[in-house]
This record gives C-alpha cells, structure tokens and sequence, in this order.
C-alpha cells in the first residue's frame, strides 16, 4: 500500500506531480510520502494493539530527520546502530526510553552517549561487548539493561547478503553459547539481563522461518527465568518483507501480529519489534531523467542520471525495482526492453537488465518505486556526484528535507597538507 499513483496522466505522490518537485529540485530526487509512512506505522501499530509492544522504527532504513519525526508523531521509538542514529534519533524527538541500541561494534564512546542519554536498552551481540559495556557504565554508576541477540541458526531473508539469523552470520551470540553469556551477565556490575533479542533478516516473505526463531526465543526465556533472570522483554527484530513486485505477496502485518500472539501468549513480556523496511521501503521512489539511449549488438541501454551511488540496492543485492515513467502511457504504447543503467564507471551500476518499458526519449523522467528504504541512506558521493536530494510530501505540500550539496560543500571536509600549498 502507497500512495504514488497517476492522476491526469502524471505519476503523484499523495496530491503533488513528481515532475513539479523534479522541475523545482532537479533529478535525481528521492520523494517520501507522509501518508504512507503514517499509514504503516499505524497498521503495525493497530496489528499490535492491546499488547505491550514497543515498535522501535529501524533507523539505518532511512534516517532522514522529516522521515524519523513523522514517525515520531506516531509514536514510534528507534531502534539504532550507531552513535549517529542515536543523535538522529533524539534529535528527531524520539525520546530515549523508545530507543533500542543494536549492532555488533558499539564503540566506547557510543555507549557511554547511550547511556548519558538514557536509552531503552542494549542489544549486546558478543561476551566481549559485554565486558566493555559493564566497565563503561559501571565507570557513569550507572546500571545498562541488556538484552543479548541470539543467533537461533535458522535461515530467512530475500537474499544471502540480507540473511542474518544462520549460525554463519557474524550476527548474535551462538544459540549454544547464549546460557552461559546470562549466567556471565549475572554476575557483572553495570549490566542487567532484561531481555532477550533476535533479528534473522530482511525482506522475508514467508511467516514459518520467524516462527521458528521466536519459538526458540521463547523457550530460552523459560530456560533463563528458571535459572534465575528477570527476563521481561523480548526484542524480535524487523524483517517483515514489502512487496517490490506487484506480485510478491509478503505476510501482511496482521498474520505477523497474529503470529508473535500465539508464540507470546502468557509469556509476559513486552514485546520489541524494530521494523524498517515494511514501514519506509514503498513510502518512497527515486525519480530520475533519462540521458541517453544507446543500441549495442545485444542490449538497448537507457542511461539515466541516477546511480548505484544514489540508489545502490540493486548492485549490492541484485535487487528488482519497478520502474514508472512520471508521464503515463497507455498499455498499448510500443515497449522496448531495455538494460537500465546509470553513469557511474562501474558495471555493476546497472538498476534493471532487459526491462521491458515503453520508449523513453532523453528528457522523460522516470520513477525507481519502493526505493523509501535502503536507498538514500546508503548513497555516496562516489565520481564525485553529490547525493541526490530528498523531498517529503504530506498531502498538497511538500518540502526539500535535504538539499543536495554544492560543490563546495562536497570538498569543505578536505585540507591540502602544507607541503602541497
Ligand atoms: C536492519 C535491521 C532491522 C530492520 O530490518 P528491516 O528488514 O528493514 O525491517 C532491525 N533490526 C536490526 C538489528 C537490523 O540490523
């Protein structure tokens, strides 16, 4: 569900033409939709409803400040991966009580600020970290609550660089380990075990693998209560998949909520939940304009002006993206199929391969759809571009939330050594 849709033949977000933003703010343009946003955190929101359910918003899905405060005026805390997400976070207004912190490399220094700030509680994913959360938060006499990431070894997410949850993955501690890190837990200063955590994957699609990982947690509660620990949370993570296709068919928030009822049932917890994608991923679209068609032997390439540095999803997972032309064509307009590709001096920067679209003429501008996650957030200024813009909508209106940089702005962190002057 999304609100971008054609409305007198021109592709909208909620009320405002892509191409009067793109006319105004230039290409490439990530565009967020307000409507969607709320509208997803309130499905997840109502799925939950009567539980006591934390939904922490996964930041590093889109941290943009208008994204993080729309989401805060719903009422949904964060979960964070770093320092930066942190400050992202408060300064956004999420208060530090909604705010979960997970990640298998928390420096000191980021832990000391989650604790000055007063954070929710630590998802710790190794003995290590715990022996330096302990002495950091004993040194600032202060007690952190814990929640230790396990790695149930069951295998889920939409592709293998997204799968997290295999006793492979660099993610959580061992299932076989996790006991013994408790029993640690207890017996540090400065660290208190409230909970337990888990996270498999992203973009899964099929509920069974999450019942699975949540059943083992629950029975690793009941382990760890007997032997001793006030465990009163549990932390499932994000996960839940969008569909990028008109076709996918990922569990609808309802079924996953039904799910996580029946698993929890009595347990007494409250239940964490850190979704992403499903929240931000089709409440955005990356709007482009395309440069050049160039026939080779083999290929038709259409060569637009965005890259994989804007909208990297598609060479880092082999990821799919629809692609809408801002004006609309009649389903009987002539197609051609075309390998979708961007400037950058690298093959890899490629967005879709023998795509059938209908002709585009340099200047037609076009659309990536359910680009809201995973993309602004991992674009760089590789060749030299600068990141693309990014605009919210909220119904007629609409804003620049970051404007992209000048040129000077882009250099302004350098400084040419005295030898060189
Ligand atoms: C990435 C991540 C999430 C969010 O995943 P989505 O698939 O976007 O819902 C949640 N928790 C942790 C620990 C993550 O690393």
């Amino acid at each position: 569900m999304h609100h971008f849709h054609y409305k007198d033949g021109r592709l909208h977000c909620e009320d405002v033409s892509l191409d009067a933003i793109a006319d105004e703010v230039g290409t490439p343009v990530y565009v967020y939709s307000s409507a969607t946003l709320r509208r997803h955190a309130r499905v997840i929101a109502t799925a939950f409803e009567g539980m006591d359910c934390l939904i922490a918003y996964s930041v590093k899905a889109n941290g943009n400040l208008g994204v993080l405060k729309t989401l805060a005026a719903e009422g949904c805390g964060a979960d964070v991966v770093s320092g930066g997400e942190l400050l992202r976070a408060r300064k956004a207004g999420i208060p530090a009580s909604k705010i979960v912190f997970s990640g298998v490399g928390k420096t000191r220094a980021e832990m000391r600020l989650a604790l000055e700030e007063g954070i929710h509680q630590f998802n710790v994913e190794s003995a290590a970290e715990v022996e330096v959360l302990s002495e950091v938060a004993s040194a600032l006499g202060q007690t952190a609550e814990v929640a230790v990431r396990v790695n149930p070894d069951v295998a889920a997410g939409g592709h293998p660089n997204i799968s997290t949850g295999k006793a492979g993955d660099k993610f959580g501690v061992p299932w076989d380990d996790a006991e013994t890190l408790y029993a640690r837990i207890a017996r540090l200063e400065g660290v208190e075990a409230v909970g337990v955590d888990v996270h498999i994957g992203s973009q899964i699609d099929v509920i069974a693998p999450m019942r699975a990982a949540f059943e083992r947690v629950v029975s690793l509660v009941k382990r760890l209560r007997e032997q001793g620990n006030d465990i009163r949370r549990i932390d499932l993570g994000g996960g839940l998949g969008i569909p990028y296709r008109t076709w996918d068919n990922p569990p609808p928030p309802d079924e996953y909520a039904a799910m996580i009822r029946e698993v929890t049932e009595g347990l007494g917890v409250q239940v964490i939940l850190e979704p992403g994608r499903v929240i931000a991923g089709n409440a955005g679209v990356l709007v482009t304009e395309a440069l050049f068609t160039k026939p080779s032997p083999k290929r038709t390439f259409l060569i637009v002006d965005a890259g994989m540095n804007d909208l990297m999803r598609p060479a880092l997972y082999q990821a799919h993206h629809d692609i809408l032309p801002l004006r609309e064509r009649p389903d009987s307009a002539d197609q051609i199929s075309y390998d979708v590709v961007g400037p950058i001096c690298e093959s890899t920067d490629k967005f879709a391969a023998e795509r059938n679209l209908p002709v585009i003429q340099s200047g037609d501008r076009l659309a990536f759809m359910s680009a809201g996650a995973y993309g602004a957030v991992l674009s760089s200024q590789y060749n030299a571009r600068p990141l693309a813009a990014e605009v919210l909508v909220d119904g007629d209106r609409y804003a620049i939330v970051r404007r992209r940089p000048t040129f000077d702005e882009m250099v302004a962190l350098e400084a040419t050594p005295d030898w060189l002057t």
